[in-house]
């Protein structure tokens, strides 16, 4: 059972299950962060295709204006039509950056209010009400084409492994095929092979639920465990909360690195990884 972290509002629709925040993320970098609402896409089958209007710099310099008049600090927003990311707030130092999605230009004032107390703080209480206020308002959220959310280009078949026979052998073993992702291989590289300072071997992103792996990993040297192991890390951060710490986000936790050691064969590619890493950076 996932649970709800402060940082971390789960915003579902229909009724429907509903899904963590997760940013894109890899195993050795990781990006500033951002405290993000995810919303589950709506159901297609509803309503017709709402026409998305262009919003205009006067209406979000105005919902700006509005929810600044609450908080102590600076703020930015900015209007988005992301059906994934509903609500997505970055904090610094007397600074916050919010990513707003439309359907808030125009709020009433009691939302603006919650928007005010849930971006300086995260509080419960606020999101309860943006909550509502979303559920009440999904016919402004973009509804997606039945092929997928977004037009990505999936190349799951490399020329030595099938990642998407690898996935879907790892969700029935480890995760009873509750997983719900797209798989790809990453780009192709053109040009010479050079030696790179790292190589980012897998990442997820929400707003696709995309695992991307690095093409470096689709070579005969390569074990089919060391790529089974980079998919099953991608995997788990569908699975896994992603607690704030000091500002900061903790992609992998320790609950999260004993998961991921479950792996049949976990030690194995540890290892083989050291051993490797030369002729992976070479690509
Ligand atoms: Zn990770």
């Amino acid at each position: 059972m996932r649970q709800a972290t402060r940082e971390q509002l789960l915003f579902g629709f229909n009724g429907r299950a509903v899904m963590p925040l997760r940013r894109r993320h890899h195993p050795r970098r990781s990006r500033a962060p951002r405290n993000t609402l995810v919303a589950r896409e709506p159901d297609p089958r509803q309503g017709h295709l709402p026409l998305v209007q262009k919003i205009d710099e006067a209406a979000r310099l105005r919902l700006q204006r509005r929810i600044g008049a609450h908080l102590r600090g600076d703020l930015r927003v900015v209007v988005t039509d992301n059906r994934y990311s509903i609500i997505s707030v970055k904090r610094g130092k007397g600074y916050f950056e919010a990513r707003l999605h439309h359907m808030f230009v125009d709020a009433e004032p009691g939302i603006v209010r919650a928007l005010a107390r849930f971006i300086a703080r995260n509080e419960a209480e606020a999101s309860a009400l943006i909550n509502a206020y979303i559920d009440k308002h999904q016919d402004k959220i973009r509804h997606s084409l039945p092929a997928g959310p977004r037009k990505i280009k999936l190349t799951p078949q490399g020329q030595f492994f099938d990642l998407e026979e690898i996935f879907d052998c790892l969700n029935q073993r480890y995760f009873g095929g509750h997983i719900e992702a797209s798989i790809t291989w990453g780009r192709r590289r053109t040009g010479p092979a050079r030696r790179h300072g790292s190589v980012k071997m897998g990442s997820y992103s929400v707003e696709d639920q995309l695992i991307r792996i690095h093409i470096s990993l689709d070579r005969s040297f390569v074990p089919r465990f060391f790529v089974e192991a980079v998919v099953f890390h991608e995997m788990l951060h569908q699975v896994h909360e992603i607690p704030v710490v000091n500002g900061r986000h903790h992609f992998h936790t320790p609950a999260f690195r004993a998961h991921e050691r479950t792996f049949e064969w976990a030690e194995a590619a540890e290892r083989w990884e050291k051993e490797n890493l030369n002729r992976l950076l070479y690509f």
